[in-house]
């Protein structure tokens, strides 16, 4: 942006010419630098001085920087740039004055073999205005030499104009008007973050004045430090094209912070120095704005998470409902729906035409009774019934709905949730409950009818029995009296068959004998058979009373061993009795325990050929039980008969040419018997091998 004009004046031939020729030069420069080498290179040819320097403000920041010197060290020149906050140093103060001023022991020395007397400082700038720098000059005091006066006042316009730049990188009038007209700051630093060119708004944020307030200063020096820093790290990041970078900086003015993008690119300048320019753009507004839109974003993910997880939730419950439910807008559209509505209310998987049609009046039909409720003002609720089809069967599912407006917070209707019920069920069990109530009707009825025919029946039963007992009590006092009747002239016919065999009447030849034998064994038959009717008869007629007393059962088995020695004598067998210790007395009648006895023992004695008969006797304490047993070794019973034998009548062998006599009638007295005794009778036999009969009675026998 700068040009530099080469510096190589030609020889003055007079001081008018060498005038002439420096305000040619000067004319020439469209830059401080040169135009400061140009004067002092002149100074130090024309004005003898022993060395001359210019030192100019630097823009931004007002720092003394030497443009250029003749007769001075590197260290010396150094010295001539104070630290930006030196206000003391002697050439910040000579700035302060409007005329040239002389030092008669300058600082800094001049170097040895040069002799100066003083240091002569000469403002330089337009006449009026603070000065833009100092032209330095070693040289005779007190007296300013002239050409350094002239020198001043001619160079003095130049290195005003030209000083936005000290250091000779200024451009021109119009390059400071554009970048000033730029808003946003520009700065042109070298890689440290010095800066060498500012626009004015760079200026604003980083340029404090000695007038400035404190408060200005310091919030300038804190963007410098900030700037330089990122200036730094961007230098020392080596980044080959522009960089960007977000710096926070203060608003000098207000105080307030300020965020910018500071943009960065590496450029070389017009003396092949590398230097960086830096352009700051303000995103304080962005990055506010930037803030909010995330801060908005976040609640907005926030809020559809929320709404996310509502609506599982809510399609959760709706799912967990086995009753259809629908959710619909407003304007009675459906919102959502759950699956045992949406077998109603969409059609199935490859649906044909008929499942297509019975959705569509499954809708109109729903439409219709929204439109119920939506119709209905001030009404929240409408329930009614209403027959849907199944789109996939076709079967008519009566339901009863119940539609309910939800209402918004300011009192508008944002939706509507209809629960449907499903009636089948209920109309179902309606059905059988009356089909049930009609046949428990006619059960009742029939009940009724089949109670009165069952009374009836009782009655005649009642009757019958009554007629029954009355004739069963007939026929016993029949028998009774037949049997007495019986047995008087029976027993005389044996007495007087007996008498004629012991020939009362005189000799019998032997066929009368053996007639009249047979006579009297017929007899006796007869005569059994009519006592043991009249035994059963007497018992079924309660004639049969029970006779307690006190007895002992050895002295009765004794007894029955004695009536029937004639014929345990004729069978020739082994006939014994075995007591078990320490039997008790008895409490009973006695007659009926030997009636059975014998029974028992007459029977071992008839149906057994050879062997043993054994009667024991034992009592069981814990039972208080007594227990009579007449064992043989005789023909057995066959399992099938052992329990017909006990009633009345029944022989194993009943057949006209039966090898055994009796009547059928001894067993069954004995079990009549046994029972009045509040005993029972028991059997146990093995056909061929023999039969045990138990008579088993309590030992003391109770009236009933
Ligand atoms: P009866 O002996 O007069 O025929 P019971 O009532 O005493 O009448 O006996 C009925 C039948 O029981 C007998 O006819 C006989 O067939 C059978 N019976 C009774 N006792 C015995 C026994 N000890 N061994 C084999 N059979 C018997």
């Amino acid at each position: 942006m700068a040009s530099f004009a080469p510096l190589a004046p030609s020889p003055p031939t007079s001081t008018a010419e060498a005038r002439l020729s420096l305000t040619e030069l000067l004319l020439a420069c469209d830059a401080a630098r040169p135009c400061a080498e140009a004067v002092v290179e002149w100074l130090t040819v024309h004005a003898r001085a022993a060395a001359a320097a210019c030192v100019a403000r630097e823009e931004p920041g007002g720092r003394l920087v030497c443009l250029a010197a003749r007769g001075l060290s590197e260290a010396q020149c150094a010295s001539l740039e104070p630290q930006q906050d030196d206000t003391r140093h002697p050439l910040v103060e000579a700035l302060t004055r409007d005329a040239p001023h002389f030092l008669p022991s300058p600082r800094p020395p001049l170097p040895r073999g040069e002799t100066a007397e003083g240091l002569f400082t000469v403002p330089l700038g337009h006449a009026g205005s603070p000065p833009v720098g100092l032209l330095l000059v070693w040289a005779s005091g007190p007296a300013l030499p002239s050409e350094v006066s002239w020198v001043a006042s001619h160079a003095g316009p130049f290195l005003a104009r030209q000083a936005t730049g000290p250091r000779g990188t200024g451009g021109s009038d119009l390059f400071r008007r554009i970048i000033d007209a730029v808003v946003d700051p520009i700065l042109l630093t070298d890689l440290v973050g010095h800066p060498h060119l500012a626009n004015a708004r760079a200026e604003a944020l980083l340029v404090a004045n000695p007038g400035s307030s404190e408060g200005r200063r310091r919030a300038v020096r804190l963007n410098q430090r900030v700037l330089a820093a990122a200036l730094a790290s961007t230098a020392s990041g080596g980044v080959p094209g522009p960089s960007r970078r977000e710096v926070p900086l203060v608003d000098p003015v207000e105080g307030m912070d300020l965020l910018f993008e500071l943009v960065t690119q590496r450029v070389y300048e017009p003396d092949g120095r590398e230097a960086m320019v830096s352009v700051l753009r303000n995103v304080t507004d962005l990055g506010r704005a930037t803030q909010a839109l995330g801060e908005s974003y976040r609640r907005l993910r926030a809020t559809e998470r929320e709404a996310r997880s509502e609506r599982h939730r809510l399609d959760r419950v709706l799912d967990s409902v086995a009753d259809p439910i629908i959710l619909s807008a407003p304007s009675g559209g459906t919102v959502m729906m759950n699956d045992p509505a949406e077998k109603l209310f969409t059609p199935p998987p490859n649906a044909g035409r008929p499942a297509q049609r019975r959705v569509r009046t499954n809708h109109a039909t729903f439409a219709s009774f929204l439109a119920n409720l939506l119709g209905a003002e001030g009404s929240l609720r409408w329930r009614g019934q209403l027959s849907l089809v199944d789109p996939a069967s076709g079967a008519t599912r009566p339901m009863e709905a119940v539609a309910s407006k939800v209402m918004g917070d300011g009192g508008e209707l944002t939706g509507i949730v209809t629960l449907f019920h499903d009636r089948s069920e209920a109309l179902e069990k309606a059905r059988l409950l009356e089909r049930l109530r009609e046949v428990s009707t006619l059960l009742e009825a029939r009940v009724q009818v089949a109670t009165a025919e069952l009374a009836e029946q009782n009655e005649k039963l009642r009757r019958q029995a009554i007629q029954l007992e009355q004739a069963s009590a007939a026929k016993s006092q029949f028998l009774a009296n037949m049997s007495h009747e019986f047995r008087t002239p029976l027993n005389a016919i044996l007495g007087y068959t007996n008498m004629l065999l012991q020939g009362v009447s005189g000799e019998l030849s032997p066929a009368q004998k053996r007639n009249l034998t047979r006579i009297d064994s017929n007899g006796r038959h007869l005569l059994e058979v009519i006592n043991e009717i009249l035994d059963i008869t007497r018992i079924e007629a309660g004639r049969m009373p029970l006779n307690l007393s006190d007895f002992r059962i050895p002295e009765l088995l004794q007894e029955v061993m004695a009536e029937m020695d004639p014929i345990i004598a004729r069978s020739k067998l082994a006939v014994s009795t075995h007591l078990a210790p320490r039997l008790p007395q008895v409490h009973g009648d006695r007659q009926k325990v030997k009636q059975v006895v014998l029974n028992l023992l007459s029977n071992a004695l008839k149906f057994t050929h050879e062997g043993a008969v054994k009667v024991s006797a034992e009592y069981a304490p814990s039972t208080a039980m007594l227990s009579i047993s007449v064992s043989d070794t005789g023909i057995g019973i066959d399992p099938a008969q052992q329990e017909k034998i006990f009633e009345d009548f029944q022989q194993v062998d009943s057949s006209p040419t039966r090898a055994y006599g009796g009547t059928g009638l001894g067993l069954s007295i004995c079990r009549r018997l046994a029972t009045m005794l509040g005993g029972r009778v028991s059997l146990q036999s093995t056909p061929g091998q023999g039969s045990t009969f138990s008579l088993h009675f309590p030992r003391r026998t109770r009236r009933t």
